[in-house]
């Protein structure tokens, strides 16, 4: 699976409910696991592969593998994380935004269709919030809270 970079029309684009769960959603989700892996990656959202489904990959606090569909936001911290976050959609580009939470809540299914709820912390919360903003075609590097000055910039280097 390629990893798309910006300006793909791709990673602007909204994902749609999973529906349908079975062997092809796994496979998908496994080829996105594994092209995350080889790029180094802590997350991987499914528009970044050119699929528009509502799931992301992610590296667990444990360095289990995690796969997060139809994720739903039940709470979160007003603390802000202040962490740098990068994107294989964006290499070299590592970015702090004051909106993402320290901690956050969220229901989910796995690959299975199975309902889950569970809390992730520090980069792991902000690597569920920057694949959830993918998951809506948002793209972290127009984010409000980057100085508009720098926002500019960042929209020239990368064509948004
Ligand atoms: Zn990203």
């Amino acid at each position: 699976m390629e990893i798309l970079k910006y300006p793909d029309p791709s990673l602007l684009k909204k994902c749609d409910e999973v529906t349908v769960f079975g062997t092809e959603l796994k496979t998908l989700l496994d080829g996105m696991w594994d092209a995350m892996l080889k790029r180094g990656g802590l997350g991987l959202a499914a528009n970044q592969v050119g699929l528009h489904f509502r799931a992301f990959v992610m590296g667990g606090p444990d360095s289990e593998k995690l796969y997060i569909v139809n994720p739903k936001v039940v709470k979160k911290s007003e603390i802000s994380a202040n962490l740098k976050e990068g994107c294989l959609s964006a290499p070299g580009e590592f970015l702090v935004l004051s909106e993402r939470s320290s901690w956050i809540q969220i229901d989910f299914q796995n690959e299975k269709g199975e309902m889950l709820r569970r809390v992730f912390q520090g980069l792991h919360a902000v690597c569920v919030q920057h694949e959830m903003d993918h998951l809506e075609g948002k793209s972290h590097l127009q984010s409000k809270s980057i100085p508009k000055a720098l926002r500019k910039v960042l929209a020239k280097k990368w064509g948004l």
